[in-house]
């Protein structure tokens, strides 16, 4: 298997973690655990306004249904692979449970880049994907949600399809999450990812008796999850001394105005050129003298290359598996206190979880409430993580993974023999 890919990450995290349970589960139990359930791949050939036809492929995971449906986001990017897709939907199989979500764990990727299609193309490629994916859609089945290159609108777009396929004015049950709220999405799933990061940051400065007031930060990723948790972060008191996104950085020492720079982000799609600060090398970016690192935009961005020379005393995993395993092993050796994705980027599936519900009891929640549930989660589930860490000496990946995996497999059991 190449190395430093998602599906590599994912694979080494769950055998450290297969490795501390053997003694409490079959290796055969474990061993099944691991595979994915179901891994489908998709040609869909769009006919796009200019009447050309664009053949590509799309993806669905299921990894595990041993908790309940699959979840997981779409993910458009230009290099997107199945295995990256089984990699993220084995991540999600783990964070759902982590967070004590009756879920399972699905991932889908369209092979695309978002940046060359204009709204009507990109709405014509996701009617295509849905219609294509439909039958391995369901609440009871597999439900997606927004990732890397999606987003609300498109959400909108998934219900619409599958409504209108069956001749109905909507779809009963929930088939898709981080919908806009007028089509049954729920307040504050679109920042729900970066906030909940934030809680774990603030949780993880009282561990480490760290004042958030005043803290650096730095953030890797200015889209969803990045720009959501660069503007908490300043909010809760933080100084943001730095952010990147895919064409390059800035930098400001005193601490960069963040609602400032999002509004000027939203206009100009980059980071330079902004005013108040310079701009800078992304990669250099990621090995500032800084309190606290946030990791919100891709893979594999702290290898064994980079991570000696990172002098954050905080990493926040944002994204899906920013940290190699070699990495890992050099953060730890350096006292670098590792937020792991499984639970520092869960708030965004927790937030579908009560979208889901609400859906399916036709409720409605206000922002408020939905905000309150997302810290008290974050918070408990920190917590209980930090507890298992110390009482069995682990990092807290380790501790995460092994309640994770733990909770899969006594699901498994709980089942009986049949799955
Ligand atoms: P997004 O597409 O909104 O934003 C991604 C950002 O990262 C963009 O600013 C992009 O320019 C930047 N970027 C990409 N590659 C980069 C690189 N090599 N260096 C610097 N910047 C780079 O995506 P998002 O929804 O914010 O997701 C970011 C990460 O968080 C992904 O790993 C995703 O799987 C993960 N995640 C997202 C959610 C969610 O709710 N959106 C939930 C959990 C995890």
């Amino acid at each position: 298997m190449p190395t430093d890919t998602i599906l590599s990450n994912a694979t080494a995290n769950f055998n450290r973690a297969a490795e501390m349970l053997s003694g409490e589960f079959d290796r055969d139990l474990l061993d099944k655990i691991a595979q994915p359930k179901e891994k489908i791949e998709i040609t869909v050939g769009p006919q796009f306004d200019d009447g050309t036809i664009h053949t590509l492929k799309v993806f669905v995971v299921r990894h595990s249904d041993a908790l309940g449906p699959a979840k997981g986001g779409i993910r458009m990017t230009p290099d997107v692979t199945l295995d990256d897709v089984a990699g993220l939907a084995m991540e999600m199989t783990w964070k759902c449970a982590l967070m004590s979500l009756p879920f399972g764990g699905g991932k889908s990727g369209i092979v695309a880049d978002p940046h060359d299609l204009d709204e009507y193309n990109k709405e014509t490629l996701i009617r295509s994907y849905t219609r294509a994916a439909m039958r391995h859609i369901g609440p009871m089945i597999y439900v997606p949600a927004p990732d890397m290159g999606t987003n609300e609108r498109d959400m909108g777009y998934v219900k619409d399809t599958i409504a209108y396929s069956a001749g109905q004015a909507g779809t009963q049950g929930c088939y898709v999450t981080g919908k806009p709220v007028i089509l049954g999405g729920i307040p504050g799933r679109r920042e729900a990812t970066g906030r909940g990061v934030v809680e774990t940051v603030a949780e993880a400065c009282k561990a480490l008796d760290l004042s958030l007031t005043g803290a650096s930060a730095v953030v890797q990723g200015f889209g969803n999850v990045g720009g959501v948790a660069a503007a908490a972060l300043r909010q809760r008191g933080a100084k943001v001394i730095a952010v990147s996104d895919l064409h390059g950085a800035i930098h400001n020492p005193a601490g960069l105005d963040v609602p400032a720079l999002l509004e000027h982000h939203a206009k100009t799609s980059r980071l330079e050129g902004f005013p108040n600060g310079e701009a800078m090398d992304g990669k250099e970016m990621l090995e500032l003298p800084c309190d606290i690192l946030v990791a919100a935009a891709a893979a594999s961005q702290i290898t064994a290359e980079n991570a000696p020379r990172v002098k954050a005393k905080l990493l926040a995993e944002g994204a899906n598996s920013p940290t190699t395993p070699k990495a890992d092993e050099i953060l730890a050796e350096n006292n670098v206190f590792v937020i792991p994705d499984i639970l520092c980027n869960a708030g965004g599936v927790f937030v579908s979880y009560l979208e889901y519900t609400q859906e399916t009891q036709q409720e409605q929640w206000t922002e408020e409430e939905v905000r309150a549930r997302l810290a008290k989660r974050m918070c408990q589930k920190f917590a209980e993580v930090a507890s298992t860490a110390e009482a069995r000496k682990l990092s807290m990946r380790e501790a995460a993974m092994y309640q994770a995996v733990k909770t899969v497999a006594n699901a498994l059991i709980a089942r009986g023999k049949l799955p």
